[in-house]
């Protein structure tokens, strides 16, 4: 049966910092439970759900890039890597809650995941099954909000919903300015020309260029994933 909701397949992406929740670990299980809890919501409703998690709670790139003599490249590899730890965290607890999952790595790892197979992937969600795509891109110099944007205009998802630690996108710092304004809806245009930090350029020119609108929205307030899974108000919406 046809859902009723505004989006029938979703990318999900999950930033690494949003996995960290309270801090104290690199993961907090608290958070990856309260994901799994609500993409199993929604997929009992129809919606397909693939997900594209981050490795910033763990390994950053270009904040290590230079020192001790490590490259970029290395320092990116690194930085993919992590982004594999954490998505097989979360594999291991939507299933603990009978969430069938896959995780599909950008190259191979395969004891530990299946390799990136798109028309595999698509085939997955069909059936009903969560797809995490794993160590971004492939390619260092890239990010994971590009590689976010890349597997949903490859599987022809219709939206990239980018879960973070922000409520959504600001003309000016909340956290300095009491009177800062939350920006509902924003242009490509906008994002790009005002340099806001929503997302690095490649990232949202790649969904510019595909006419895939991005919802940025705050994963720590409970209901919000369900609420931009079934298309609801949250956060800010980001379009032509
Ligand atoms: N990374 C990369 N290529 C990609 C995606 C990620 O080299 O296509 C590396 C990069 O070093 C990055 C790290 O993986 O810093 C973790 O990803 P990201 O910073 O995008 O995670 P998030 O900010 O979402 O936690």
């Amino acid at each position: 049966s046809m859902p009723s909701f505004k989006w029938r397949r979703v990318l999900l992406k999950v930033s690494g910092e949003a996995l960290a929740g309270d801090q104290t670990n690199n993961i907090d299980p608290k958070v990856t439970m309260a994901i799994a809890r609500e993409v199993a919501a929604v997929t009992r409703l129809g919606i397909e759900v693939a997900i594209v998690v981050g490795g910033g709670n763990i390994f950053r790139g270009s904040s290590w890039a230079g020192s001790s003599g490590l490259d970029r490249s290395s320092a990116d590899y690194i930085g993919m890597l992590a982004t594999v730890m954490n998505a097989i965290f979360l594999q291991a607890t939507m299933e603990s809650i009978g969430i069938p999952t896959r995780v599909q790595t950008a190259f191979r790892m395969s004891e530990v995941a299946e390799p990136y197979i798109r028309r595999r992937a698509v085939r997955h969600l069909e059936k009903g099954r969560v797809v995490i795509f794993a160590a971004g891109t492939g390619n260092p110099f890239f990010t994971t909000d590009t590689a976010a944007a890349l597997r949903c205009a490859e599987i022809n998802a219709e939206v990239v919903l980018k879960a973070t630690n922000v409520d959504g996108v600001y003309d000016d710092d909340p956290r300095r300015n009491p009177n800062a304004r939350l920006h509902e809806t924003l242009t490509y245009q906008e994002v790009t020309s005002k340099d806001l930090s929503v997302m690095d350029m490649t990232a949202i020119t790649l969904c510019q260029e595909n006419n895939i609108p991005v919802v940025v929205f705050d994963l720590s307030t409970p209901g919000n994933i369900t609420k931009a899974i079934k298309g609801e108000r949250v956060g800010t919406l980001i379009g032509s």
